[in-house]
């Protein structure tokens, strides 16, 4: 009975080393592992061993026989990738590699989320070298986009984040939360202390339409809206009007969908989530009834990814329609997902409407947003794939809520080298300069999945370890003692891994006395209360 890989898959390939056949792919060294939407199993030489299950972080692997009704799908995308893809090259024996070193690493890294911690657990794991690793993060909380950006209803993409468990118990680990380089200690600071720097900062800042109303009340960036319903402390106390029946996502990847489902989702199905209690309270008194998805391509090139949309046909009470023209001339995998998933609709009191082939030219209103006016799209060649190109067709869409999600940049860092044309830190393979390196998001651009990171992590830890190995990273004249000196004066508040421990037993606590997973703290002061109040 072959294995089946589900809608969880982060991508993070650990279960493809556990396999003894060869039959998960793509593997992180075969092309097309970078942008997969997830990993699949060949249906044809799974030998059935089970050894893969316990690997997978995200619980998404399953044997034919036990896969739910919600997944059926999943054993022809799995079979579908194996039938599609030439035949993977032999996998390479990757060589065991024993570095020495007679003195301690010292690494600093910038960004406590998944980019982050697994470039730590690369580093701490080294055998033959004696790594110290402090991971910084503004905030007081780690995670990155698995506490501030999974949605809610996606908890077990959450369960990513127990394997960092482990990473933060290695010995040389060290947290330094609700800590901001750049405000609280500069690059240079950084640079005379530790031998490396790593930056896993994210792309955190979203693209502008660029049109007019774009400013107006009621038209927002669909990451804060994500941010808020996640409970960021920076987004906490954001309002959203959600007292009209329509509101209108601009773009369709899988952050557009999030946005959508959450919107339109029973709050009852929500309220055994760790979503912001200000959330649940806000959509529990929402009038949002449909929810328009526009993207500026057709169906076959729609931004977000198989799993995503198959996701959508599994919200209770939701029905996902389509303009039928909009659909009619596309073909291939996702465009028949999509027709399937529309298909086996029942109608239901809310609505997602997956609009295709158009782009917003303004949004409306005079002290608020009242509508948006878009174009109509026709799809030309273009080197290999295809471009939206307007024609002179024009709809205007009555909506008081407009959430814009069409991609993320990164922002500069005092100090550190910055791309501004790509919004990320030049690097090859993670390597910016001997002793400054960068991983995730503001090193690839905003790309691939959780999971995908540790690959990335992986790479720019390994080039960090060749330079230390070389020689190449400079001796810093300061050491820990001094750091820890300098962020007693300017971050006297920070924390530790017993305070993040502190924050999330707590946090857990108060969930599991509502029957949730958790319930997050959303105010920095609460935050830094309770992670003060554990015994040291
Ligand atoms: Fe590979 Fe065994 Fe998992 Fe099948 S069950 S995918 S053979 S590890």
């Amino acid at each position: 009975m072959p294995h089946v890989i589900t809608q969880n898959c982060c991508n993070d390939a650990g279960c493809v080393d556990a396999c003894p056949v060869d039959c998960i792919h793509p593997r992180p060294d075969e092309p097309g592992y970078l942008s997969a939407e997830m990993l699949y199993i060949d249906p044809d030489k799974c030998i059935d061993c089970g050894a893969c299950i316990p690997m997978c972080p995200v619980d998404a692997i399953r044997t034919e026989a036990d896969l739910e009704p919600k997944f059926l799908r999943y054993k022809d995308l799995n079979a579908f990738y194996a039938s599609e893809s030439p035949a993977p090259a032999p996998r390479a024996a990757i060589p065991l590699t024993i570095r020495t070193s007679s003195r301690a690493l010292r690494v600093a890294i910038v960004g406590a989320g998944p980019a982050g911690l697994f470039a730590a657990e690369h580093l701490l794991t080294q055998p033959g070298m004696r790594v110290e690793v402090d991971v910084y993060d503004r905030l007081p909380t780690p995670w990155g986009l698995i506490r501030a950006g999974v949605a809610p209803d996606h908890q077990q993409t959450k369960a990513a984040a127990e394997v960092f468990r482990w990473t933060t118990r290695r010995p040389g680990f060290r947290y330094q939360l609700g800590v901001e380089v750049g405000r609280d200690i500069t690059h240079p600071e950084l640079s005379n202390a530790y031998h490396a720097v790593i930056y896993a900062v994210g792309a955190s800042v979203d693209r502008h339409l660029g049109i007019p109303g774009e400013d107006l009340p009621g038209s927002h960036s669909a990451t804060d809206f994500v941010a808020w319903y996640n409970g960021h402390p920076d987004h906490a106390d954001q309002e959203f009007d959600l007292s009209g029946t329509r509101a209108v996502i601009i773009g369709n990847g899988n952050v557009a969908l999030d946005v959508a489902r959450i919107l339109v989702s029973d709050p009852a199905t929500l309220a055994p989530t760790d979503i912001a209690d200000h959330a649940l309270e806000a959509l529990r008194h929402s009038n949002i009834r449909e929810v328009l998805v526009v993207g500026r391509r057709g169906p076959a090139e729609a931004a977000y990814t198989t799993p995503e949309l198959l996701g959508l046909a599994n919200v209770p009470g939701v029905e996902i329609r389509i303009q039928p023209d909009e659909v009619r001339e596309a073909s291939g995998l996702k465009v028949d997902v999509l027709r399937e998933v529309v298909r086996q609709q029942q109608s239901g009191p809310r609505q997602i409407i997956l609009r295709y082939l158009h782009s917003p030219v303004e949004i409306l209103g005079v002290n608020h947003v009242e509508g948006v006016r878009v174009v109509r799209n026709e799809l030309q060649a273009v080197d290999g794939g295809v471009r939206a190109v307007p024609i002179d067709e024009f709809e205007t869409v009555a909506t008081g809520l407009v959430l814009r999600s069409i991609g993320y940049r990164g922002t500069a860092l005092p100090d550190v080298p910055f791309d501004e044309s790509r919004g990320v830190i030049p690097n090859v393979n993670g390597r910016v300069a001997p002793g400054v390196y960068a991983t995730g998001w503001i090193k690839r651009g905003p790309s691939g999945v959780i999971g995908t990171n540790k690959q990335c992590a992986r790479e720019t830890a390994e080039a960090l370890l060749e330079d230390a190995v070389a020689n190449r990273l400079p001796t810093p004249p300061k050491n820990l003692w001094h750091i820890d000196r300098l962020l007693d004066e300017r971050a006297p508040r920070r924390l530790d891994v017993r305070g993040w421990n502190a924050i999330d037993r707590s946090e857990r606590e108060a969930g599991r006395l509502a029957g949730r997973p958790r319930r997050k703290f959303t105010n920095i002061e609460e935050l830094i209360r309770t992670a003060m109040s554990a015994p040291r």
